[in-house]
């Protein structure tokens, strides 16, 4: 059990085994999220060749981790495929239904689901759109039922919208939003239950136009997508609309975009009524979809799609904005405790990084130093609540030491020693090292101060993050004391 802070304030707990039922799409993507976390998961689905799909998308998913997590040794949950609902759920705290997308069904086996699970389980359900008062109506304990609505790949993208009915529990949101994050994922709380939910009203209305492109002749598939992946795409991985158009506005932001593009609200630019499914239709957009593959299999695609997705998040992670802020190592990392500095952040020296020595500039190292601590603090367990509720860590003295040079292309890694915690207190030592030949170009000695959320002042560490900083500490402190530790600038004191 890998324990981890909730919104609500106490300490929550991964559970160590989660029961999926209905592994399509959406729910091999769960498994392979869990699974890679070290979470066992055992699944449900009478699909006769639920086995090689799922192998399939694990190995998929395999791949996108080793690029996304290269220096993370993945330490993977066991998978259980179950011969019913009833052996699936059985000692599980956590339950996720991503069956096919039907009311009746659903709520069929939300009813045997909850006969067969622990009183104290979790029942989410990856519904894109259904209400859940609805699907919760049968049941008899609605209160520990919520919708979790996941993005595919389940297993890259961070986004999870949160959204119960009238009967959940304010408790079940939490837990399950708790749960979500220390799965590296970003909970959106639906506050308002709404048919869609958020991002599938959303993305409904862009399908909705782009099927009448399509049926009017004015573009086909490949063209259409081609709008959105050379412009408007690109900027949606990271600002959304809102903030978009204010940039639009120019300095006067919202107000003026709003002025200026305000009157087109009016023009005929939308058609929000969907057309109708024709087989004409249906034919015409089928065919322009195998064009567009031209050949290349549903799988390839996947790989591609999740290549590309890996260098946007590794991209976002560097800027640490929008879903980079959100990518944490996996969840089953921040149990090790070993006796080596760890390696937890791995860089390479990019163009502007160079300055007019023909070497790394020197703000870039304090840059890859603080990105190891960010890195270390992850790994111990500090999350996005964390910081909102309890605290965080400031740096408040660094020493660098510059050993050799680092090129333009090189590959770095940092080793993170940690010397002290007293938990207040969190003493480092960084090593960075050129990953071809193991140089070590740099040392940097940090003090971390842990300071209170609400007060912004200094005060102790809590909960799981403490408990597992002083762990790491009392283990590391059977480590060689660094020769440069401790030291002052020039090496010696003043005389
Ligand atoms: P899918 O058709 O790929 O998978 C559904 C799976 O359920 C199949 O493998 C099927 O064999 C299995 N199944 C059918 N009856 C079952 C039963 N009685 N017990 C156990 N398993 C059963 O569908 P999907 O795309 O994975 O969608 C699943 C859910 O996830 C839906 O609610 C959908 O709205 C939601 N969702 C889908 C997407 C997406 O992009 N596909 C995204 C987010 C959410």
């Amino acid at each position: 059990m890998t324990p981890v802070s909730g919104p609500a304030g106490p300490a929550t707990t991964l559970p160590g085994r989660v029961a999926l039922v209905g592994s399509g799409v959406i729910g091999a993507g769960w498994a392979a999220r869990f699974l890679l976390n070290g979470i066992d998961v055992a699944v449900y689905d009478p699909d006769p060749e639920l086995a090689r799909k799922l192998e399939a998308v694990l190995a998929n998913a395999r791949r996108a981790w080793g690029r996304l997590f290269p220096r993370t040794p993945v330490r993977e949950g066991r998978l259980e495929i179950a011969p019913s609902i009833a052996v699936a759920v059985r000692e599980t705290g956590f339950v996720q239904e991503s069956l096919p997308e039907r009311e009746d069904l659903k709520r069929r086996e939300l009813a045997e689901i909850e006969r067969h699970a622990p009183a104290e389980a979790i029942i989410a359900s990856s519904t894109s759109g259904l209400l859940p008062s609805r699907l919760q109506a049968g049941m008899a304990h609605p209160d520990r039922f919520v919708v979790g609505h996941p993005f595919n790949p389940v297993y890259l993208l961070p986004l999870v919208e949160v959204c119960g009915g009238d009967a959940t529990d304010a408790v079940t949101s939490q837990r399950a939003a708790s749960l979500y994050r220390a799965l590296g994922m970003h909970p959106l709380l639906v506050g308002k239950e709404i048919d869609g939910f958020i991002a599938d009203r959303l993305l409904e209305a862009l399908w909705r136009e782009a099927l009448w492109l399509v049926r009017d002749g004015v573009a086909t598939t490949e063209e259409i997508d081609d709008a959105i992946c050379y412009g408007a795409g690109l900027r949606w991985s990271f600002m959304g609309t809102f903030l978009i158009y204010r940039l639009a506005g120019g300095e006067a932001g919202m107000r003026h975009f709003l002025a200026q593009f305000g009157p087109t609200l009016k023009l005929p630019w939308t058609r929000l009524e969907a057309p109708e499914l024709t087989e004409v239709l249906i034919d015409r957009i089928a065919a322009q979809s195998d064009a567009q593959a031209r050949g290349v299999s549903v799988r390839e695609l996947e790989r591609r799609r999740d290549d590309c997705l890996v260098a946007v998040l590794d991209a976002l992670r560097t800027q640490n904005y929008a879903a980079g802020a959100v990518l944490a190592t996996p969840a089953h990392a921040a149990a090790d405790i070993k006796a080596t500095p760890l390696s937890l952040h791995a860089a390479e020296v990019a163009p502007d990084w160079i300055d007019y020595n023909g070497h790394m500039t020197e703000h870039r190292y304090l840059q890859v130093f603080s990105d190891a601590a960010a890195a270390l603090l992850h790994h111990a367990g500090m999350d996005a609540c964390y910081l909102e509720e309890t605290g965080s860590f400031f740096t408040v003295e660094t020493h660098l030491r510059h050993l050799a040079e680092a090129r333009q292309g090189t590959g770095l890694h940092v080793t993170t020693q940690l010397l002290d915690f007293d938990g207040k207190r969190l003493h480092l030592f960084h090593r960075l090292v050129r990953d071809i030949d193991a140089t070590l170009l740099a040392t940097a000695e940090q003090m971390l101060l842990h300071v209170d959320a609400a007060s912004r002042r200094t005060a102790e560490a809590s909960g799981a993050l403490a408990a597992r900083l002083r762990a790491l500490a009392a283990e590391q402190a059977k480590l060689a004391w660094p020769d440069a530790a401790g030291q002052l600038v020039g090496g010696r004191p003043k005389m």
